[in-house]
């Protein structure tokens, strides 16, 4: 039922606003189209309107005698948003008033910072971005309606390799050629600012505030010299480095990549191989000379390419080994099944079989994996291999078998590991305690050098990795080889697999300041409360970071390299210097200016035995430094942020990186509080790809999509009342269903709206009624909307929006439209201008409207400023000037009078609510049964046993404040408080029913046709219609109210 009858009201407005002569006889009832939710019930129906309407239509005159004495609601606020059009025009008007500027200002409490995480400046928004900014302008406005002063300085990620390649991508062959590192930087500059420019527009259009004006981009000078500034300060305490380590490295954009740049794809499949490495030399004497000089080493790897990096053999000293003699082979080559899976020619009948050494526990699952039959000779601790010579497969050195850590296990494998420092991190680690040569031999784009040999220029994630396993085959090393799917790294950009890959990079020692930022990660509030946990993980294990890049577009690592010594110059001096230079002229200066010029007068004569580097930092280092680009060097912001707010991928990328350099230059965290939210997927929780078709688009939810009719345009406060009902913590959903949904939920609250604004429209502030004169019904109305809004802060104050929306969603619909707006009407419509009993229910519906306009205003702006400009009267703010936009108003202060219902009253009127749905069934089965009409037809008849019930039914159904009275909560005309249920009081009631409640003891209720007649103006029936000669037709109350003089504000209250 909910909005229905608000409908009815409304379209009955709609016509009345409009010169009654333009309307077109016998038009439907209800002008608008209707949804569901607004779908006409013929339940209830209003006297005084149907009267207006039918006057309108011409039908009966006569009955339209009496329409210009019914108050009908009247406001200037459509009925309809028309967001499409509205919107833009409200956002103007904040625009040109400077509302948000000149509200902060005004604003006497703390400054409240959200700190923006940039997004990267490539491509369209999409439902990501609109649910990042959106939940971080509901918290800017929330905080604004609480007197902060809000500083929000929005901020672009501008560097970095997507925007390279996209402009790489834009030119011709002819182009590339002429093209220098400061051409590239130049139009990867206008490409990133142009679209700074189009995503700013619809992070506008999405009614998100900030100080547009005066935006942050990781491109400024000024940004710049501010991140160098940090670098400098980390280069000073010593946490920068220079190494040779392995890296995430991709072949196809030619450099090394962060954690965060990388994509984990679960469908690779790696050439995998078990390979022998024949022993020369056991370490212990009496253990392996026995089965010398035909014994191996078995090992397992995923990346043949990297054996010929091979430097060790690594094994766990706490697993047990065993020599197994390899017997009969149970398969030959050719019967080993499909698969591409092949054995090697050791297994080969012809070729003699060595002994080999694998983990004991493996020894069954290799039998049955390699088809042949393992028989344990001798088995021993893994700590006894240690130091034991083998002869590398590829170049005929001699090595040695090394103790690795728990990396090692028997869960796949041999439980031996190939063991590579220059292409793995674990390999790496094991390397450096035993002092392992870090060999490399692949050149940027992935291909073996000459340092290879024979492999020199083949692809190592193509032909030469066939081709270390075709060498290692036959020089009977291969046991078998087998495809193999695994969880692999991939270029997040270029979708291509990477490699592990020793080069020469900056890094960030991690190490030197990991304490302090697991201590600082305790200090900050995470919201979830699991999000920490993720963050700890991520922070306690990662390993340095690797902060140089080899591209060009990006703030340069300023770094001097001597020519002939290859030592890098960086010091404090030198940072300084550059620093000055970019804080002018931005990095392009760099590329630029000369080596002579860059370097410090100190230094300057020694130009030329210098040359500059080369590399960029890692974009995550430009982000990651934001807080002392922005936070620390703006005014009117704060260091640490309140809040950095960001997807729940960040915990590897921006809050990670913040923290880290934040951590190392300050010893504090950039932020006190972080919220992470999900990812948006589609409405069956798939992700959203354009090959599926499931994208949802904020642009086309906005201003609607081609096709208006499938994608209709819902305007920025559906989309952002979306944003309120998810529940952000994880993933979210979005389709064109939900989004229908939102829209009918954002029409009931603008139908709630307008109920209020119309029924308002002569109200005067100075009508109110005292609270202690307003009847028991407004009084508890008040008290749930106190409750409401208190629930309402106390959610927004927790950033659990979603609980606002639901809370919105009962109190719109049950509370309000159902019951309250319902009941109230008749007082409205019919009660008489001026009365007591129409000024009580206006001032609680002013308290409504003024209360509402600020809870719904972060979710729901345009709405609220909507409703604001169509506010009927003027509202005076506290300093006596007029409120002229809602963010002009404060969060409403707790209303303590309004809670001061006691506890009985407003348990007894719940109890009666859950009485009246009753009541309200057996009307419906009376209106069925062709009893009654209307409900105003009905007189109810009830019983209660229990005293005290019958006492306060008797109380409210003789109440004569003509609010309280209970056949007025129940639109009833009559209601009877029988004192028994015999027969000759019941007779005559044919439609019956219980109501049982522990509180009330069970009550009878009965349904018959109401007694006396109907008055022509309220449709209420009485035994008092005709008793007045000068209105034949009209009952006591309406007769006491038509002669009243049309308006005068002061005039007495009835
Ligand atoms: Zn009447």
């Amino acid at each position: 039922m909910d909005a229905a009858s608000c409908c009815r009201v409304f379209s009955t407005t709609q016509r009345y606003r409009l010169p009654l002569r333009r309307l077109a006889p016998r038009r439907p009832f209800c002008t608008e189209p209707t949804s569901d939710a607004f779908a006409t019930s013929k339940r209830r129906s209003r006297g005084p309107v149907m009267a207006a309407k039918k006057a309108a239509q011409g039908m009966k005159q006569e009955d339209g005698k009496y329409k210009q004495t019914v108050d009908l609601p009247k406001t200037s606020f459509g009925l309809r948003a028309n967001s499409v059009v509205r919107e833009p025009e409200l956002q103007k008007l904040w625009e040109e008033n400077q509302v948000l500027k000149r509200v902060s200002e005004r604003n006497t409490g703390a400054t409240f910072v959200l700190h923006d995480g940039p997004p990267y400046a490539n491509g369209d928004l999409h439902m990501g971005h609109a649910l990042n900014k959106i939940l971080k302008d509901i918290i800017n406005r929330y905080k604004l309606l609480q007197n902060h002063k809000v500083s929000f300085i929005p901020g672009w990620d501008c560097h970095g390799l997507p925007i390279e390649l996209k402009v790489l991508k834009s030119m011709d062959k002819e182009a590339l050629n002429a093209l220098t590192p400061i051409k590239l930087r130049q139009k990867a500059a206008k490409f990133a600012k142009a679209t700074v420019t189009t995503q700013m527009k619809s992070f506008k259009r999405f009614g998100v505030w900030a100080d547009w004006d005066r935006p942050y981009l990781t491109l400024s000078p000024e940004y710049e010299a501010a991140q160098l500034e940090v670098f400098g300060q980390m280069v000073m305490k010593g946490y920068i480095y220079r190494g040779r380590k392995p890296v995430h490295w991709s072949p196809s954009s030619r450099t090394a990549l962060a954690e965060a740049e990388l994509e984990y794809s679960d469908n690779h499949v790696s050439k995998s191989i078990y390979a022998a490495f024949k022993i020369t030399n056991p370490s212990k004497p009496g253990l392996l000379e026995e089965f010398l000089p035909n014994l191996c080493l078995a090992i397992w790897t995923t990346t043949p390419w990297t054996i010929p990096a091979n430097a060790a053999v690594a094994v766990n000293p706490e697993l047990t080994y065993a020599v197994v003699e390899l017997q009969s082979v149970l398969e030959s080559e050719s019967t080993s099944g499909g698969n591409q899976r092949k054995l090697g020619s050791i297994l080969s009948p012809s070729c003699e079989k060595p002994f080999i050494i694998v983990a004991a526990d493996l020894v069954s699952v290799l039998e049955s994996k390699w088809g042949t039959k393992l028989v344990i000779q001798k088995s021993f601790p893994g700590s006894a291999l240690e130091h034991c010579r083998y002869i590398h497969p590829v170049n005929g050195n001699e090595c040695s078998v090394v103790l690795g850590g728990d990396y090692i296990t028997t869960e796949s494998g041999t439980g031996l590991v190939h063991t590579a420092p220059g292409h793995g991190q674990e390999d790496y680690l094991t390397g450096l305690k035993y002092g392992l040569p870090i060999v490399s031999p692949v050149d940027d784009e992935g291909n073996f050098t000459a340092e290879a040999g024979q492999f020199n220029g083949l692809s190592v994630l193509g032909t030469g990795n066939s081709a270390v396993v075709k060498y290692l085959d036959e020089q009977f090393s291969l046991i078998l080889e087998e495809p193999y799917k695994h969880k692999y790294p991939y270029d997040w950009r270029s979708k291509e697999p990477t490699i592990f890959r020793a080069t020469e990079q900056w890094f960030a020692s991690v190490d030197g300041f990991r304490d302090a930022a697991m201590d600082a990660i305790k200090r900050v509030t995470w919201i979830p409360s699991q999000a920490e946990n993720r963050i700890v993980a991520m922070t306690s294990s990662r390993s340095d970071w690797c902060i140089s890049r080899q591209r060009t577009w990006g703030v340069p690592i300023p770094v001097f390299y001597h020519v002939d010594s290859r030592e890098p110059l960086i010091t404090g001096e030198t940072i300084e210097h550059i620093k000055a230079i970019v804080s002018k002229k931005g990095s392009d200066a760099w590329w630029y200016m000369t080596t002579e010029e860059l370097l410090p007068d100190k230094y300057r004569n020694k130009a030329s035995e210098y040359r500059k580097g080369t590399d960029t930092m890692d974009v995550w280092f430009d982000s990651g430094s934001s807080w002392a680009a922005v936070l620390a060097n703006r005014d009117g912001l704060n260091f640490p942020a309140d809040i950095y707010l960001e997807g729940s991928d960040q915990h590897r990328g921006w809050f990670q990186s913040s923290l880290l350099t934040s951590i190392a230059t300050t010893g504090k965290a950039p932020y006190s509080s972080v919220i992470t939210h999900g990812f948006v997927l589609d409405e069956k929780g798939f992700k959203m790809s354009k090959s599926l078709g499931n994208v949802v688009d904020p642009e086309n939810v906005i201003v609607g999509g081609k096709n208006q009719k499938e994608e209709p345009g819902y305007g920025a406060d559906v989309l952002r009342l979306w944003v309120s009902s998810v529940d952000y913590t994880g993933d979210v959903l979005v389709g064109p269903q939900i989004l229908r949904q939102m829209s009918d939920m954002y029409r009931k609250l603008r139908g709630t709206m307008r109920f209020l604004l119309s029924n308002l429209h002569d109200w005067k502030p100075e009508n109110s009624v005292p609270y202690s004169d307003l009847p028991k019904i407004d009084k508890y109305a008040l008290f749930q909307l106190e409750n409401v809004v208190a629930s309402m802060k106390d959610s927004y104050e927790s950033y659990q929006f979603y609980k606002i929306y639901q809370i919105l969603q009962r109190f719109a619909i049950v509370d309000l439209s159902n019951f309250y707006f319902d009941v109230a009407k008749d007082r409205l419509y019919v009660g008489g201008r001026v009365s007591f009993t129409r000024k009580s229910c206006q001032t609680v519906l002013n308290a409504h409207l003024l209360y509402l306009v600020r809870a719904i205003a972060p979710i729901m702006p345009h709405l609220a400023e909507d409703v604001w400009q169509n506010l009927p009267f003027q509202h005076t703010l506290d300093d006596g000037s007029a409120a002229e936009f809602v963010f002009n108003l404060k969060w409403p202060v707790r209303n303590e009078e309004w809670l001061s219902v006691p506890k009985d009253d407003v348990d007894f009127l719940s109890v009666i609510l859950e009485l009246r749905s009753e009541v309200n069934k057996i009307l419906e089965s009376a209106r069925t049964g062709k009893l009654i009409g209307s409900s105003l037809d009905a007189k109810v008849y009830l019983h209660a046993e229990n005293a005290n019930t019958v006492s306060k039914l008797k109380e409210l159904s003789s109440a004569t404040n003509d609010a309280d009275a209970l056949h007025r909560l129940f639109i009833t005309s009559q209601v009877e408080i029988l004192p028994s249920l015999r027969e000759e009081t019941t007779s005559g009631v044919s439609y019956t029913g219980n109501f049982s409640d522990e509180r009330t003891g069970d009550i009878w209720i009965g349904v018959a046709r109401a007694d006396g007649e109907k008055c022509e103006r309220c449709w209420n029936y009485t035994r008092d219609v005709g008793s007045f000669l000068d209105h034949p037709t009209l009952c006591a109350r309406c007769h006491g109210v038509i002669d009243l003089p049309p308006v005068p504000a002061a005039a007495a209250v009835s």
